[in-house]
């Protein structure tokens, strides 16, 4: 099993290096896959690969990624067991935030990754990951440390490192975040304690047709009774 994930994933990372489905394959150095462990528990999703990521085609190496190394080791999560990819493989460029050409472009690789390692839990970092992830009006700030179900995965949407960077009061919060993290990843999340955000499809049916107009002579048939209006939910 832990052979058929490696092997998926490498694939997948090669076939994620010379992808050329979006504009930001122009502009690249290197497209940044992501790394870690095959079977993780935790899934990191940032937005996309900064400067030196692009550089290196490593994710979370620059000045983020180095406080988040440091948080983890504070929370005794070691980064080789979780799992660090972005919304999008290749830097945008001057860092501005993906379009959302780019993000559609480049989801089937994110969806592949997850579909293959499976994880408990996925932390959206920060609000662009959030609302690609789970929707796009949700607000980081609100939803921070929170559980959400969507369509079978769970998630928990953190600050990104670099806000807290730039953010020194959030830089407790996240600590303290992950460290709720930690809790959850080692114990059965009850189900009070989730949000679910799974869409639900319903189909409201128009009401059967009103029958025809009775006449006199047939008043004496069985009364028609009301049409119930019905609704068909796939869930
Ligand atoms: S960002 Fe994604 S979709 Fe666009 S070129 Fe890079 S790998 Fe391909």
């Amino acid at each position: 099993m832990l052979i058929d994930k490696l092997r998926l994933l490498d694939e997948l990372a090669a076939e994620i290096k010379v992808c050329p489905k979006c504009r930001l394959a122009e502009t690249r150095t290197q497209a940044v896959p992501g790394e870690g462990s095959p079977t993780a528990r935790i899934m990191f999703v940032g937005e996309g690969p900064g400067e030196k990521e692009d550089l290196s085609g490593r994710p979370f190496i620059g000045a983020a990624g180095q406080f988040l190394n440091s948080l983890l080791a504070k929370a005794e999560i070691d980064r080789k067991d979780v799992f660090i990819a972005n919304v999008v493989k290749c830097r945008p460029p001057g860092n501005r935030d993906p379009l959302a050409d780019e993000i559609e472009a480049c989801n089937d690789y994110l969806m592949a990754q997850i579909a293959i390692i499976e994880p408990k839990i996925i932390c959206p970092l920060g609000s662009p990951s959030l609302r690609t992830l789970l929707g796009p009006d949700l607000k980081i700030s609100k939803v921070r440390c929170k559980v959400f179900r969507k369509n079978g995965i769970l998630y928990i949407p953190l600050y990104h490192p670099a806000a807290a960077l730039h953010r020194q009061e959030l830089q407790t919060t996240l600590l303290q975040d992950i460290m709720v993290l930690k809790e959850l990843i080692n114990r059965d999340i009850l189900e009070e304690e989730i949000t679910d955000l799974t869409p639900r499809i319903g189909v409201e049916c128009a009401p059967e047709k009103a029958p025809e107009a009775v006449q006199p002579e047939a008043i004496k048939a069985e009364p028609v009774k009301p049409a119930e209006s019905q609704t068909l939910s796939l869930f």
